[in-house]
């Protein structure tokens, strides 16, 4: 199978060295609109360390140790696997998230992927979906104290993809860090609308790509379709999204439950 591999850096550079002063054909650079349109040439990414990540920063320290929230404590750490790598799909071209786009976070977690994306998106309907109950209570006060607009779903994924209000409901899904390919796309492709995308982030695009043999079949029968790998050398390590466009509906037994998916993945 061949992929799209591209923004291959020297694993010497890191995300924020690598903010070149030429925007590709990705979203529009955040904050332009915000620093009266003199950002437009600044990637998305180089955004990590602005002021208004300053207070997320400083609630993940202060909350860790009560939420187990990331093994990362190193504050630059966090700007850069964190953050950096949360903002990473918004430089993606063509655009995975279009202006006022739905997007839905499976397994956030401490807010990654979509805090970040949000703080950057503010156009953004964020939801969080987090399966332990003390996350989501992190992720509801963390949203306030941030005052940022978004839902928060306390739920396992593999029910909620069968609640009607929330089937192919989204114009963008993301997910990090929460399972295998061929188990994510069962728990997160059916979130995705028609004509919609997916995007799992994960880690060296080698493996990556290792792992997206393995799950051809469960994206085709799940109603999607390998769309792109995004995928960089950063000096924090290999970083890639994947991005697979929903191009007709799921079957309605898909998400199985828990147990079938980790006996059967697909
Ligand atoms: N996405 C965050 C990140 O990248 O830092 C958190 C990653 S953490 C390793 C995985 C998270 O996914 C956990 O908070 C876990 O509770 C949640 N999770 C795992 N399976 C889930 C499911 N089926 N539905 C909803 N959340 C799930």
């Amino acid at each position: 199978m061949e992929h799209n591999l591209d923004k291959t850096y020297t694993a010497s550079e890191s995300l924020i060295e690598q903010a070149t002063p030429s925007a590709p054909s990705g979203c529009p650079p955040w904050g332009a609109a915000k620093r009266g349109g003199g950002a437009e040439h600044t990637r998305s990414v180089a955004f990590h360390t602005h002021p208004l990540f300053q207070p997320y920063l400083e609630i993940l320290l202060r909350e860790n140790a009560k939420y187990n929230l990331t093994a990362i404590t190193d504050p630059e750490e966090i700007r850069q696997k964190h953050f950096a790598d949360s903002l990473a799909l918004l430089d993606d071209a063509p655009c995975p998230v279009p202006q006022g786009a739905s997007l839905l976070d499976v397994g956030s977690g401490g807010g990654f992927p979509g805090v970040p994306l949000k703080l950057a998106r503010p156009d953004v309907a964020l939801t969080l979906l987090e399966a332990t109950g003390k996350k989501a209570e992190f992720l509801k006060a963390l949203c306030e104290e941030l005052g940022i607009e978004a839902a928060v779903m306390n739920a396992r994924a593999e029910q909620a993809a069968h609640d009607p209000a929330q089937r192919e409901q989204y114009d963008v899904v993301v997910a990090r860090a929460v399972a295998a390919l061929p188990m994510l796309c069962e728990l997160c492709l059916p979130f995705v609308r028609p004509g919609g995308v997916f995007a799992a982030y994960k880690g060296p695009k080698e493996k990556a790509v290792i792992e997206l043999e393995t799950a051809g079949g469960a994206i085709a029968l799940l109603g999607g379709a390998l769309e792109h790998v995004h995928g960089e050398t950063t000096g924090y390590g290999g970083r890639t999204r994947i991005m697979i466009r929903k191009i007709s509906q799921t079957p309605t037994n898909y998400p199985r439950n828990h147990g079938i998916m980790r006996k059967k993945p697909l």
